[in-house]
């Protein structure tokens, strides 16, 4: 089942990156998923199913409280 992911929202990665940090911001979502760190800046690019089975949490994404679906996903065409 896809998350509800957006661009400009952070998740919480169930692995540390590297540098200790663990929160990334979305860059794209599309079929891959880019995303920058929140402690060091650096990009990571992966599927975007394997970044979800990685994902621990959305942070500041409301999947408990509101069944709305009006968000829509960016969608990269290249
Ligand atoms: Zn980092």
């Amino acid at each position: 089942m896809p998350l509800p992911l957006s661009v400009g929202e952070k998740v919480k990665m169930k692995k540390k990156h590297p540098c200790g940090g663990d929160v990334f911001t979305l860059q794209r979502v599309g079929a891959d998923i880019r995303a920058s760190c929140d402690t060091c800046g650096s990009h990571i690019r992966m599927p975007r199913r394997d970044f979800e089975k990685r994902i621990k949490k959305i942070e500041g994404a409301e999947v408990d409280s509101s069944p709305d679906r009006g968000k829509e996903l960016e969608k990269g065409a290249d």
